[in-house]
């Protein structure tokens, strides 16, 4: 059996969640927590980074700050995973979704800033296998519109574009540490502030609207309700087994990459014989191997593929159901032109496995099976 994922832990992850444990705080931002936020702050040249449940809790907090309300409208890829509508439509916005790019599968930068009209509040890249968006001219559009622009950068930990960490480009962005990702803490996720403007309404709204945050800094004398907020700080047992992992990262991406190369120095044949075409990375961009897809030529193929490697053991997976497609889209949202790209590849994706801990001879597993096809 190969499976599709399965959660990598570096060793240390228990003993830093004794650790907490032994200095008494279990409750959110104690300091694993702080730890992680430097972390991420340093890693990524974020003004302010605050760890979530999740990347969804991040998103939603970004969809606070920006202040969208009913009818107001904001534009992002119908290729993406559920969240990233959710949040806005959770305030009455209305996703607008326009096509992606047929190369990296990224929000086409091209056909924003047609979507834009009196009602658009924000623009929602999402960095789509861990592959960086166009991010100059998704900002130069939001520049000339006012619009606010927040990443999705859920798989985008350790990935730049043009040398700038993602998550780090937009006034607002979210990452995700599902154990789905490359960084893991089962749930969980992070909101990073790059508008400083943003910063101290993000902690107020992470702190159940108080000024918690403030007093304990003993900026303010005493801590009371001064805002809409939630809970959205996760405890100090994620943030100690997230650190566990934040201590590997250079080499959690380093074992990735190499697997992610060896199945695409093996797909380049397939490829030149048109039997499937593997991912673009832009020169301008580095990324994090967070996974590894092929396309095939059609959904019977595909079907086809998955059904061959389960008869052998191996798990792999297809996404996403476009969001303009699903029930909730079309009550919630609205297709802007074409999405001839995304419906186009949604039928035709394969995620194949990647993992850490994965071994070099099971990649050539399922190479070996696939060769036959
Ligand atoms: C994983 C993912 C999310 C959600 O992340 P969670 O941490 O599970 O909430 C959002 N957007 C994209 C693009 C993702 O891949």
């Amino acid at each position: 059996m190969i499976p599709f994922n399965k959660p990598f832990m570096t060793g240390k992850e228990l003993w830093y969640i004794s650790q907490a444990h032994a200095k008494g705080h279990l409750a959110g931002d104690g300091s694993f927590t702080r730890l992680c936020n430097q972390w991420i702050e340093q890693r990524t040249g974020s003004a302010k980074a605050l760890l979530t449940h999740s990347c969804t809790a991040g998103l939603e907090m970004a969809a606070l700050l920006s202040g969208v309300g009913p009818g107001d409208e904001v534009i992002m890829p119908s290729y993406t995973f559920v969240s990233t509508a959710n949040a806005f439509v959770l305030r009455g916005a209305v996703p607008v979704f326009v096509d992606v790019r047929d190369d990296t599968l990224n929000l086409d930068e091209r056909l924003v800033e047609e979507a834009v009209t009196d009602r658009t509040r924000a623009i929602v890249p999402v960095h789509y296998a861990g592959v960086g968006c166009e991010m100059d001219a998704i900002q130069a559009v939001a520049a000339r519109h006012r619009l606010i622009v927040i990443e999705d950068a859920a798989q985008g930990v350790m990935s730049s574009y043009k040398g700038r960490p993602l998550g780090s480009i937009g006034d607002l962005a979210a990452i995700s540490f599902h154990e789905t990702k490359n960084v893991i803490s089962g749930e969980g996720g992070a909101l990073l502030v790059n508008n400083p403007s943003y910063a101290e309404r993000a902690e107020i709204i992470r702190e159940k609207g108080t000024n918690r945050s403030q007093f304990f800094r003993g900026q303010v004398d005493k801590y009371t309700w001064v805002d809409v907020g939630s809970s959205f700080l996760p405890g100090e047992i994620i943030a100690a087994f997230l650190w566990a992992q934040f201590e590997e990262v250079d080499a959690i991406t380093r074992r990735r990459l190499s697997m992610w190369n060896t199945y695409h120095q093996w797909f380049a044949e397939s490829e030149k014989a048109g039997k499937l075409r593997r991912p673009v990375i832009p020169a301008h961009c580095t990324h994090n191997a967070h996974m590894y897809y092929v396309l095939l030529p059609d959904l019977e193929r595909r079907t086809a593929v998955i059904e061959r490697l389960k008869a052998s053991g191996v798990q792999s997976v297809f996404h996403y159901i476009p969001l303009h497609s699903a029930p909730a889209g079309r009550r919630y949202a609205r297709a802007h032109g074409s999405l001839r790209v995304t419906d186009d590849i949604s039928d035709r994706l394969l995620r194949l496995p990647m993992w850490v801990g994965m071994e070099d001879r099971q990649v050539e597993i399922i190479q070996t099976i696939l060769s036959v096809l």
